[in-house]
């Protein structure tokens, strides 16, 4: 072999090795032929269209660790790789075998005379490493380490993942793995299955990454039972090296690959993963599972934004940042995949269903509705065209009841039609199976009347698993994907409709907003000059102010007397609330007086105050009261907007109803800044009680828009200011033309924190 050079690309050196019988196609599935003659690498091999190009369509694979002991991962992996048509060559390596699974086996890698492009390593924990090197030694590009024992396992496995990572970079090599399950390739050209799953998945369009190697295999069955295609499988394990990041980008230029599938227990990267995914879902989908909660819930909050940040909010701010659709299940996301096996995306989300039988039709109409589908009255053509179908009487409805007497030419008929309708934009027929009815001719039926509209998506659902599997081949051959529950095709269309809406809305990028970027620093270092880690409300408040969001006037007083002086300066009615950096929510304590009409009630608001928080706040440093106009909050609503940092995924944005009653109502929106345009847009309407902000029982909408900047504002003040912790704005008080934040706090951090580790 030729001597390695370290770090550099080494199918070409791989390649200047003379092919020991280069004209004999390699065919490692036949025991009789051990795979020994063929060249591994083609000598006119073009360019790696991926850096992980070798672990994922490698043209030689030796196993390392190939035991011959059934049932042992080493040997389930060699039987999989030669029994499920590896299109290579396939090497065993075991020190103490002559042949494994009737293939000539060699004592180390280095014993190999062809070059070998991937290998998979299967050997005690302790060993890998030293295997390893010898790979890289021998010209091998790429590893797929399937032992565990690793980063999974404490503080000495994760040394060893160390050393394991430092010899995979010393070589120039890739590595899936460690603790992973392995690689599959089902394109035919390749047809690697590196894994000790026993089956392989049927080919399709589906690329799937998974974090868990368990989950790895049921998802692998389940796929193989729906007949769910997937062109590569990949089980990173815990990704030291190839994450789900890299996966990603080898996909996005892959044609085979239409749509990709996650399975996520936590983002390495989130920022690269954001600017990755944004890119691709602007052309095919992704769909992911996000399992286990964030870990950032244990954070200490001193706000409110903070404590509802808690939760896995930061994930779905990502996903929904990054345009990826999130199943909550695994089964939600191969329904989800299945749809995108439609001939094409609907155009809108007006739908139609017919079905055999009133019940399924009337669920079917439920689900979709609940879902955000809109069930659409068919046009007096429709309704002339399908009445022949029916009984005399019987109405021509969406869903559409063609009884149980319906028979396939019924179905072609009335799919017809509602393809034909100009309100219809996707159709579900559903049929349930009653005797004496063909139910293959039913199935024909719908792919024939299809075929006349493939621009418009059509999903069935076929009830009851019995027959499901005979008809279903045939509708998914056509673009037709088929549900067992009507309930799945439901969420399925409306998965496919949100993709639309993503994949069409224009790409924007973040843009600042002007502001008083200095006077906002000058606010911060004069807190730092005193070693505070706590604005008051009233810097805090001008901070907003040099952001460019509108506030109310605010005065200091240090005594009853200079209290009566502001407010009668700032003219009644006025608020006043007490000023302390020990206190963190005001109302709690008593330290805010509203509606204050006059001089009288200014001076008993102030002593109540004082005296009141002394009590329920003892101990806590008071530094005078603050005292502002009040607000005619009639027509407006208290909205909040705030950030909290995650120490991983960077500032999280909040927007969401508040007041007093925020986290009760626990409806709030986060985004990760920086935030584009169409972030806030879809923050402001994010959030569950959004018809709250337009015109209600009276009271005028409110001005979205002015929302959306002040979100935004506070959004760049986190980008621009990584020493700010946590910022509150709550309440924000939105009316018909105004936006108005009343009260404001700010927590500085001990440290500078902004970013993801890389
Ligand atoms: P805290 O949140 O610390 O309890 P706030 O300053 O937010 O104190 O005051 C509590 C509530 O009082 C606010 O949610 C808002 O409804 C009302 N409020 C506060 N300041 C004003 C103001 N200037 N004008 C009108 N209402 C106000
Ligand atoms: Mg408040």
């Amino acid at each position: 072999m030729a001597t390695p050079v370290i770090g550099q690309a080494r199918r070409g050196v791989a390649a200047a090795e003379p092919p020991a019988s280069p004209a004999s196609p390699a065919s490692p599935a036949s025991p009789a032929s051990p795979a020994l003659p063929a060249s591994p690498v083609s000598p006119v091999s073009p360019v790696s269209p991926s850096p992980l190009a070798t672990l994922l369509a490698p043209t030689s694979i030796a196993v390392i660790g190939a035991s011959r002991t059934p049932r042992t991962m080493g040997n389930q992996v060699l039987r999989n790789l030669i029994h499920q048509g590896f299109t290579g060559p396939v090497y065993p390596v075991n020190p103490g075998a002559r042949s494994v699974c009737s293939v000539r086996a060699y004592p180390s890698i280095t014993d190999i005379p062809e070059a070998v492009d991937l290998a998979v390593i299967a050997v005690p924990q302790e060993s890998v490493a030293k295997v390893a090197a010898e790979c890289g030694k021998s010209g091998v590009r790429g590893l797929i380490v399937i032992s565990a024992g690793f980063k999974e396992v404490g503080a000495e496995g994760a040394a060893r993942e160390r050393n394991l990572v430092e010899v995979v970079r010393r070589y120039g090599m890739r590595m899936v793995g460690p603790n992973c399950m392995g690689v599959i390739n089902a394109s035919p050209d390749v047809m690697m299955n590196a894994t000790f799953a026993p089956y392989m998945p049927p080919f399709g369009a589906a690329a799937f990454v998974s974090q868990s190697g368990a989950l790895g295999v049921s998802v692998l069955d389940y796929a193989r039972e729906y007949g769910i295609g997937i062109s590569q499988f990949v089980s990173v394990g815990n990704k030291p090296d190839v994450s789900g990041n890299d996966l990603l980008e080898a996909w996005e230029h892959d044609d085979t690959v239409k749509v990709i599938l996650m399975y996520v227990e936590n983002f390495g990267n989130p920022a690269r993963f954001l600017q990755i995914a944004s890119r691709i879902t602007a052309t095919k989908p992704i769909i992911a599972v996000k399992a286990g909660r964030s870990k950032s819930g244990a954070r200490a909050a001193l706000s409110h934004t903070g404590a509802l940040a808690a939760s896995d909010a930061a994930v779905d701010a990502l996903l929904a940042q990054a345009g990826v659709l999130r199943a909550a299940t695994i089964e939600e996301l191969f329904d989800m995949a299945m749809a995108f096996g439609v001939r094409s995306l609907p155009r809108s989300r007006r739908t139609a269903v017919l079905s055999n039988a009133g019940g399924p039709g009337i669920l079917a109409a439920d689900a979709m509705e609940g879902c955000g589908l809109e069930l659409v009255s068919p046009t007096t053509a429709t309704v002339t065209a399908i009445k022949p179908l029916l009984p005399p009487g019987v109405p021509v409805r969406n869903p559409l009841d063609l009884i149980a007497s319906a028979t396939p030419a019924g179905y072609r008929s009335a799919l017809t039609s509602l393809l034909q309708d100009p309100m219809v934009d996707c159709v579900v027929p559903i049929f349930i199976p009653p005797l004496g009815v063909d139910q293959e001719a039913v199935a024909t039926a719908i792919v024939n009347a299809s075929r006349a509209r493939p621009d418009k998506p059509v999903l069935a659902v076929l009830m009851g698993r019995k027959g499901l599997s005979e008809w279903r081949a045939e509708l998914h051959h056509a673009g037709i994907p088929t549900y067992i529950f009507p309930e799945s095709a439901a969420r399925a269309i409306a998965a496919l409709n949100r993709y639309r809406e993503m994949s069409q809305r224009p790409r924007e990028t973040p843009a600042p907003l002007p502001v008083d970027r200095a006077g906002a620093a000058a606010i911060i270092a004069q807190a730092r000059g005193e070693g505070r880690t706590r604005l008051n409300e009233l810097e805090a408040l001008a901070l907003l102010d040099a952001y460019g969001v509108r506030v109310t006037r605010a005065r200091l007083a240090r005594s009853r007397e200079a209290a009566l002086v502001a407010a009668c300066d700032l003219g009644f009615p006025v608020v006043m609330k007490i000023v302390s950096p020990d206190i963190v929510h005001k109302t709690d304590v008593g330290g805010v007086a509203l509606d204050i009409r006059d001089e009288h009630a200014a001076a008993k608001a102030y002593d109540r105050i004082i005296s009141e928080t002394g009590h329920r706040a003892a101990g806590a440093r008071v530094q005078g009261v603050l005292v502002a106009p009040q607000v005619d909050a009639s027509g407006g609503r208290e909205t909040i907007v705030g950030f909290a940092r995650d120490p991983l995924f960077g500032p999280l944005v909040m927007f969401g109803l508040g007041g007093i009653y925020a986290e009760a109502l626990r409806d709030v929106v986060f985004r990760i800044a920086p935030l584009t345009q169409r972030d806030a847009r879809d923050m402001v309407s994010g959030i569950r009680g959004t018809s709250l902000l337009d015109g209600i029982r009276g009271q005028p909408s409110v001005n979205r828009e002015g929302l959306q900047e002040v979100v935004r504002r506070v959004a760049q003040l986190a980008v621009d200011f990584p020493e700010i912790g946590e910022v509150d704005v709550n309440p924000v008080l939105a009316f018909e033309h105004t936006v108005v934040a009343v009260d404001c706090r700010v927590v500085l951090s001990a440290v500078a924190n902004n970013a993801g580790p890389h």
